[in-house]
């Protein structure tokens, strides 16, 4: 039989490189800062046109190319970077394989301009689907422009493939962010359709974060800095208190180097253990140090992934320097038994100066004075302690109808105990006690009594139905009642929430928010829904912008779907919070007065019923 094996042709080989290196335009970007940065630059510009899928173009002022490396350069397996294998296990560039211009080259037209420092003139080359279409001598500046055009032109179903501008745009943007974050000695710029999005001049490290993240981010920060012979940790996290609902604001960086890590990731969180509230991550800005002898970058082709030779060594020193640093600034309780005194580093107390203790004393606390004028001279107002239940209750539902919508209930297999007949059973007074339909365990369910038996449901579950079907409404009528703020609420996101707080504005105006400013990293809201108290709407935003960021857009993606739905999550009730009883009946009556009754909004079900059937048939 004749032989069948042949060698695929280069661009071929390219093309199918290309598929592990370039996933979408932020691997481009990445993979074309990274390379500037390996040649020294100390200012590095990203120009990106529609989310990278026209241009991205990255221009650096480094040691640039002579015109034969410029040739070559575009050789998979061409790099000035690496030698023999072992100078794997030094590495102190980005990059190594040799693959990442080759793989840009395969599908993508491709114009590099560079030059040398020592050069009167530069080299122009241009590439189209590795194949080399010119190339000039040229003017052109030190260091070298590298212009990614019409990226995946010849393969269309990756094209195709690639998500929303605005998906793109903020991967591109976080890969952005991560080069930039591991190099604050570095100015980075960024463009993105003509604007300025990021300007960031060389800085400490701090003022890069800031720069990054917003002027709000400053007081959050707490730094760590720890020495031990395997390992140097520098950097910041953010106090507790200011933890978000999103992973947005983490980053680990090894010898300069953005990785992801669920275990070290997992050593910060139990340094924050009982310092924060469910739902809610630290942020952490951390550069760690290790000897390149110790670490394996080589395991993953996009290189966030390493592997270490002693993790849990790591994970000690990482844990234990974070716990040290909440304690430093009082934020945690500094005393920690579980400290290996090994890694403590002596802090210098000598230096400290020692304050007398000051005990706060109320002198105008009068035992005789009736409870009112007390608590004035405390300085709290009487109402601030004493709740209002009806009217905190009600609150919960404001907007939904629910007596009004009752009588066209399309719920037929539930039907309720009707409250005549119990109650002539007994007399006027204890009626009142016995007429109880709800109950609830656990804080968790509540139990209903129905005709042909009993009814749990989940309150959580159900209080975000209600909730859900309300905005829903609210957000196709448009006509919902928002209550204005005595003090307009400042509140600052990145650019990227920034982005995608513009494309909710006019829905979130719908379900009654009011914004009297849109800046650049802040919003200004006058107006809360009716049912929004004024401390959740950070934190209805922040998860608002989680789920619009999990949720990948597609075409039947819907704006208004899913802020109703991320409403309804925060605003619910939630598993642990104990119900009067009028609360309680409340919500079963809202609940039935819905259209899907049975499921939550992500499709999970609300109530289970048992009939005495099923009662009669265990007690067999
Ligand atoms: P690697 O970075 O893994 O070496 P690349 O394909 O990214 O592989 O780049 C190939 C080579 O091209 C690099 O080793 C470097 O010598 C050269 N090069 C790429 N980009 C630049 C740049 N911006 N400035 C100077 N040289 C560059
Ligand atoms: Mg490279």
């Amino acid at each position: 039989m004749a032989d069948i094996i042949q060698l695929l042709p280069d661009h071929v080989a390219n093309q199918i490189a290309a598929g592990e290196v370039v996933q979408r335009p932020a691997s481009v970007v990445k993979e074309l800062l990274e390379n500037a940065i390996d040649a020294n630059a100390d200012t590095i510009k990203l120009i990106v046109k529609d989310a990278g899928k026209t241009l991205i173009q990255v221009i650096d002022n480094g040691k640039g190319m002579s015109t034969t490396d410029a040739r070559l350069s575009f050789e998979r397996h061409a790099t000035s970077k690496i030698r023999t294998a072992e100078d794997l296990f030094s590495l102190n560039t980005k990059g190594f394989r040799g693959e990442a211009l080759a793989s840009i080259a395969a599908i993508a037209h491709v114009e590099m301009k560079t030059k040398q420092a020592q050069d009167e003139l530069g080299t122009l080359l241009e590439i189209e689907g590795s194949t080399i279409k010119s190339q000039e001598v040229t003017v052109t500046p030190k260091g070298t422009s590298i212009a990614v055009k019409n990226l995946f032109f010849n393969i269309p179903a990756r094209r195709n493939f690639l998500k929303s501008n605005n998906v793109e745009l903020k991967h591109i943007i976080d890969e952005f962010h991560r080069v930039a974050l591991a190099h604050p000695n570095i100015a980075f710029v960024m463009y993105h359709n003509g604007s300025e999005n990021f300007n960031l001049p060389v800085s400490n490290y701090r003022q890069r974060v800031v720069n990054i993240f917003g002027g709000k981010t400053n007081e959050k920060l707490v730094p760590v800095e720890e020495e031990t012979e395997v390992l140097k940790i520098s950097g910041f996290v953010g106090k507790p208190e200011f933890a978000k609902r999103t992973k947005n604001e983490q980053f680990f960086f090894v010898n300069d180097r953005f990785i992801k890590s669920a275990y070290l990731n997992h050593a910060i969180n139990s340094a924050y253990e009982g310092l924060l509230k469910d739902g809610s991550h630290p942020s952490y800005f951390l550069n760690l140090t290790v000897d390149p002898k110790t670490i394996d970058i080589n395991i993953h082709p996009t290189k966030t992934e390493i592997k270490f030779d002693d993790e849990h060594t790591l994970y000690a020193i990482l844990r234990s320097s974070v716990k040290h640093s909440l304690g430093q600034f009082n934020i945690a309780p500094v005393l920690d038994f579980e400290r290996d005194m090994n890694l403590d580093t002596p802090y210098d107390y000598k230096n400290k100066n020692a304050a007398t203790p000051r005990v706060d004393v109320d002198r105008s606390f009068n035992p005789f004075q009736d409870e009112r004028t007390v608590s004035k001279a405390n300085g709290f107002s009487s109402n601030s302690y004493k709740k209002e239940p009806a009217a905190q209750w009600e609150s919960l539902y404001v907007g939904l109808e629910s007596k009004g919508t009752k009588t066209d209930l399309n719920f037929s297999e539930v039907e309720f105990e009707s409250e005549p007949e119990t109650k002539s059973l007994f007399t006027k007074e204890t009626s009142v006690e016995t007429n109880q339909t709800t109950y609830q365990f656990h804080n968790k369910y509540i139990i209903s009594t129905i005709k042909s038996g009993m009814m749990v449901l989940d309150q959580h579950r159900a209080h975000q139905r209600v909730l859900y079907e309300g905005f829903l409404k609210h957000l196709t009528v448009k006509e919902a009642v928002s209550q204005q703020l005595l003090f307009p609420l400042v509140l600052e996101f990145s650019s990227v929430e920034m982005e995608h707080l513009k494309e909710l504005k006019e829905d979130l105006e719908h379900t009654g928010f009011v914004f009297s400013a849109f800046r650049a990293h802040q919003i200004e809201i006058t107006g809360v829904p009716i049912n929004v108290p004024e401390s959740e709407v950070s934190i209805i935003l922040e998860q608002l912008l989680s789920d619009v960021e999990q949720e990948v857009p597609d075409s039947n993606f819907s704006a208004t779907d899913l802020l109703a739905k991320s409403m309804s999550k925060s605003l619910a009730i939630k598993t642990g919070q104990s119900l009067t009883r009028q609360e309680q009946e409340h919500l079963v009556n809202s609940l039935f007065a819905c259209k899907e009754p049975s499921v939550s909004p992500t499709n999970r079900t609300t109530f289970i019923t048992m009939s005495v059937d099923d009662f009669d048939k265990k007690f067999m």
